[in-house]
């Protein structure tokens, strides 16, 4: 039997256009518009990409984008200094700064020294550490997003065994937290478990969060599993592709995420929530 598709676009443009709605019902109500300070350090390609699809889909939902380009050899000291002036600038609901950031600057140090509550990445270690005692309030983005994207197709995840592959502060980590929240029972693997094939077998959900094409093979995927690819790779020629092997996985899983087109656009439709999210607990 083949997987059905986890769609990412479709939900996340249902999340976009409630956002949209939601924005033009504060402005009624005389509210601020919610803004968004985008900071992007350098010009790796991707990074840009994603800043671009950032600010457009802000533009989209009614929200204010404010972009703030910096070169390269940007010191530590001239960014926490903007980051800073974000703090305090009233239009100003979110910071997003773009991963990953050039070598000379601690991205520890630049996550800290945003605001909590204009953390739409959901980075800080207070709202992480919220999210960790099950209280959470702003919360990382592609976490949050596969957990709509689930909802969104009514998969039930109370109970379940949930195997998450990585454990980045990005994704690995944040995703195990909301799947314990959402009362799954969930193993942790990274690049020191033994025997990955043993545990991605027995998983009812898998979440893949590594970035390595063919790490899971198809094959390993329990009959009627759940699979959230969050690895995006690129092919020799030119292709995106998964972490997880999806012809072979789609013939046993239940649900599947393609890749594009599953994770990804759930991360931005979570980024416009968290931005509407931040305004409001600013309001
Ligand atoms: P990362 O490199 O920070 O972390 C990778 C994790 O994989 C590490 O925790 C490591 O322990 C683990 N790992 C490495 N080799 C392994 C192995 N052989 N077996 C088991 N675990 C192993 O990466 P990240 O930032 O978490 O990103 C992971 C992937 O997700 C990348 O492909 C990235 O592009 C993608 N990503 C997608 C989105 C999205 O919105 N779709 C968002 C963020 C990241």
């Amino acid at each position: 039997m083949a997987a059905r598709l986890l769609d990412g676009k479709i939900v996340a443009k249902q999340v976009r256009e409630s956002v949209r709605l939601a924005v033009e019902e504060r402005l009624a109500q005389g509210l601020r518009r919610p803004g968004l300070a985008v900071v992007l350090v350098g010009d790796d390609p991707a990074s840009g990409i994603y800043v671009g699809k950032k600010r457009k889909a802000c533009e989209e939902a009614g929200i204010l984008s404010k972009a703030f380009d910096l070169p390269a050899d940007t010191s530590q000291a001239k960014l926490l200094e903007l980051i800073d002036q974000l703090n305090q600038d009233e239009e100003i609901d979110g910071i997003l700064v773009q991963l990953p950031l050039p070598d000379q600057i601690d991205e520890n140090a630049i996550t800290e020294a945003i605001g909590p509550l204009k953390d739409v990445d959901g980075f800080h270690s207070v709202n992480i550490g919220l999210l960790t005692q099950g209280a959470p309030r702003l919360r990382p983005c592609t976490s949050l997003g596969i957990m709509r994207l689930l909802a969104a197709n009514g998969i039930d995840i109370r109970g379940k065994d949930a195997v998450v592959v990585g454990r980045s502060n990005i994704v690995g980590r944040p995703i195990a937290l909301e799947l314990l929240l959402a009362n799954a029972t969930v193993t942790i693997c990274h690049s020191f478990t033994r025997d990955l094939r043993a545990r991605v077998e027995k998983a009812e959900i898998l979440v893949a969060a590594v970035g390595k094409p063919g790490l899971i093979p198809g094959e390993w995927i329990a009959d009627g599993a759940v699979v959230v690819d969050v690895g995006i790779n690129r092919t020799n020629d030119g292709k995106l592709v998964g972490d997880v092997g999806f012809a072979e996985a789609s013939k046993r899983a239940a649900w599947i995420t393609p890749v594009p087109g599953g994770v990804g656009p759930m991360t931005v439709a979570i980024l416009l929530e968290n931005t509407l999210k931040s305004a409001q607990l600013r309001d």
